[in-house]
C-alpha cells in the first residue's frame, strides 16, 4: 500500500515563496512507487486549493489562477482524516515557515483531525516560534545561553526611557533587538547606541507586541540537525559564515553569499557539548520530528545556544539536509525518515 502525503506548502507567510521550492524539491525525491502525492497550495490569501506538483519552475505558479479556483480547506484533510479511521496511511507534510504553519495552529488543527504530521507538535511548535518563552525554558534547562530582557509594546509605550534604561543597566551594548515570534531574521537590529535601540524597538514592534532584547556577542556560529522522537538523534554540525555583520535576511535568502562549512571544524569537545545541548533543549521543549539547533561559539571557547528552528530550511540546498547529507542520510532517505517518525508519534499517542 503506498503511504499518502498530503503536501501544505505556500501559504500566507513572508517565506511562502521559499515553501514552494521546499515543496518542490520534497516532490522531486518522492518515490511514486511508494507514495501517492496530494499538493494542497495556500495561495497567499489563504485559499487552501489543489495545488500543482511543481514540476516546472516555482515562478510559473500562477497565483490569480488558483485564488479564483475551489477553496478546498479543510475538506481535502477532512477526507484523508476519514481515510485514517479506515486504516489507510495518510500523512501530513507541512512544508510551511513563520506563523500560521510552523507555529503550532496549523498542528493543533491537525491533532483536531487525528491525522499524523511530519514535525513537531503543537507545544514544542508553539514554544519554538516565541523566543522568549524558549530562552524561559533553556534557562530551566540550565543551558548556557545570552542573558536577556523582554517587553510587550505597552509597557515600553507607557515607559519607554524605563524600557531602554533596564536595557543599558542589564545589558549594555552592542545588544540585539528581535520581534518574539518571527524567523529569518525578519524585524531584527543591532544596536550599538541609545538612538539606534529606540529606532530598533520601534522596527521590531511593529511586527509583534512582544520582543526580546539579547546582549551581543562575537562568535562563529554553529548548526546541528537533530532528527527523532523520544530518542533523538544529531547530525554532524555545520558553521554559516555570513559575509555580513551578521545573518541577516538578505544574506539568508538574497545574496547567496553564506559559505556553510560541512563538517564545522570544531574541536570533539566542543562539539560533544553541542550534541549534549542539542539533545537537553529537545527534551526541554518536548520536540520531536525534527530541529535545527544553532549555537554561538565565543572566542574563549564558550558554547551557548541561540535558538532551535522547528521547521528549518528544508531545500536540498539547506543546512538541515545538507548536515544529515553529510552524517550518512540522502534528502529521499530524510524525508522517508520523518514521515517514519510522523507515523510512529501518532501510534504512540493512541
Ligand atoms: P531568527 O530566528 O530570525 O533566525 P536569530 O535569533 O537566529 O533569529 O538571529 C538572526 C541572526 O542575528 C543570527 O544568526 C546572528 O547572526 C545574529 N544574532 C542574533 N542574536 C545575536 C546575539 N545575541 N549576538 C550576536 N549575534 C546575534
Ligand atoms: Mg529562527
Ligand atoms: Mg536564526
Amino acid at each position: 500500500m503506498k503511504t499518502k502525503l498530503n503536501l501544505l506548502y505556500g501559504g500566507k507567510s513572508a517565506e511562502h515563496k521559499v515553501s514552494l521550492q521546499t515543496a518542490k524539491a520534497v516532490i522531486g525525491a518522492l518515490d511514486p512507487e511508494k507514495y501517492d502525492i496530494q499538493p494542497i497550495f495556500i495561495t497567499t490569501e489563504g485559499r487552501w486549493v489543489k495545488g500543482p506538483l511543481l514540476s516546472g519552475p516555482v515562478e510559473t505558479v500562477k497565483e490569480l489562477e488558483y485564488n479564483n479556483g475551489e477553496n478546498i480547506a479543510p475538506t481535502a484533510l477532512a477526507d484523508a482524516s476519514a481515510q485514517v479511521e479506515k486504516g489507510n496511511t495518510e500523512v501530513v507534510f507541512p512544508l510551511l515557515h513563520g506563523p500560521n504553519g510552523e507555529d503550532g495552529t496549523v498542528q493543533g488543527m491537525l491533532e483536531l483531525l487525528n491525522l499524523p504530521y511530519v514535525g513537531n507538535g503543537v507545544l514544542a511548535s508553539a514554544a519554538g516560534m516565541d523566543k522568549v518563552i524558549m530562552k524561559n525554558l533553556f534557562a530551566q534547562a540550565g543551558l548556557a545561553q545570552v542573558d536577556y530582557v523582554w517587553f510587550i509594546r505597552q509597557s515600553w509605550k507607557d515607559d519607554p526611557e524605563a524600557a531602554y534604561k533596564e536595557v543599558e543597566e542589564r545589558l549594555g551594548y552592542p545588544c540585539f533587538v528581535k520581534p518574539a515570534n518571527l524567523g529569518s531574521s525578519v524585524g531584527i537590529s543591532k544596536c550599538t547606541n541609545r538612538e539606534e535601540l529606540s529606532q530598533a524597538f520601534e522596527e521590531a514592534f511593529q511586527f509583534d507586541r512582544k520582543i526580546i532584547i539579547e546582549e551581543g556577542v562575537v562568535a562563529r556560529e554553529i548548526e546541528i540537525g537533530v532528527m527523532g522522537n523520544d530518542k533523538p538523534e544529531c547530525s554532524v554540525a555545520g558553521e554559516i559564515v555570513p559575509k555580513k555583520d551578521f545573518y541577516d535576511y538578505k544574506a539568508k535568502y538574497e545574496d547567496g553569499e553564506t559559505a556553510l562549512i560541512i563538517p564545522a571544524e570544531i574541536s570533539d569537545e566542543v562539539y560533544a557539548e553541542m550534541k549534549d545541548m542539542a539533545v537537553k533543549s529537545y527534551k526541554a521543549l518536548d520536540n520531536s520530528g525534527l530541529v535545527r539547533a544553532d549555537f554561538f561559539l565565543t572566542k574563549d571557547g564558550r558554547v551557548l545556544i541561540n535558538e532551535v528552528n522547528t521547521m528549518p530550511g528544508f531545500t536540498p540546498f539547506s543546512m538541515f539536509p545538507l548536515l544529515w547529507k553529510h552524517t550518512g542520510v540522502d534528502y529521499p532517505a530524510l524525508i522517508e525518515r520523518l514521515v517514519q517518525l510522523a507515523i510512529e508519534r501518532h501510534e504512540e499517542k493512541q
